[in-house]
């Protein structure tokens, strides 16, 4: 069987980007059996200049660097890219205008879940850009007609803090779990069907069983998708 070769931005964190790595080559093992791994080239980055630039709004910067990481994943041989981080598909036009291979949109990942489900209202999690900016919601609700809602401003910025200077940084400390479990039932109290872990490291935090309210994570939708392009 051919396999189509998966381009990786990484390092944003790398924490979720072994998590990226693992489920992909699990994903192709399901599917294939035997010996099958995935064909992956990954460029990991380093997540502390971006996540300054981040906090400063320096996106333009971002974007170059991103593009050219881009460029050189395509020109290695990869047949597809993923940006492993929700917060990042802030930039998503220029990286797909910088590459001539298709870029699986994270958000579209989970939206095609959240509708195979008949998701129509659901939770966000995730870093406060992709709480708060419109580039997230309107994926959704622009290419699959669902509401979204967020957390209150203090929960926000906890869960901001939490991504940051925890989960990034390889720390999963039992408060936080509890601080983000209560969040998830908040956004259950207010309606939401479900709830998107939007952000890569979350799963690292909390999963499905430690709430009846159904988690959606874009970790495990975003590789999932890599996995059936690969095998397509
Ligand atoms: N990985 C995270 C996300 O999915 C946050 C890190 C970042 O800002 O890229 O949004």
């Amino acid at each position: 069987m051919f396999l189509k070769t998966i381009g990786i931005l990484g390092g944003m964190s790398w924490e979720s980007t072994q998590t990226y790595y693992r489920l992909i080559n699990q994903g192709v093992r399901d599917k294939l059996g035997g010996n099958h791994s995935a064909e992956i080239i990954i460029n990991s980055l380093d997540f502390a200049p971006i996540e300054k630039q981040q906090a400063a709004g320096q996106w333009d910067d971002m974007a170059n660097v991103l593009a050219q990481k881009s460029k050189g994943i395509e020109a290695a041989g990869a047949d597809c890219l993923l940006i492993a981080t929700n917060t990042m598909h802030k930039l998503y036009p220029q990286v797909q205008s910088s590459v001539n291979i298709p870029v699986l949109h994270i958000a579209d990942a989970i939206g095609k879940k959240l509708e195979s489900e008949s998701i129509q209202k659901v939770g966000l999690l995730g870093t406060a850009f992709t709480m708060e900016q419109p580039f997230y919601r309107k994926w959704l609700i622009d290419n699959f007609n669902i509401e979204v809602v967020i957390p209150g401003d203090e929960e926000r910025s906890l869960i901001h803090r939490v991504i940051y200077e925890e989960l990034c940084q390889g720390k999963c400390f039992a408060q936080s779990k509890s601080a983000y479990l209560k969040i998830v039932d908040q956004l259950h109290d207010h309606g939401a069907e479900a709830v998107i872990l939007g952000c890569t490291e979350i799963g690292l935090l909390i999963n499905q069983s430690d709430t009846q309210v159904p988690l959606f994570d874009t970790t495990e939708a975003h590789t999932a998708a890599a996995v059936e392009f690969a095998l397509s």
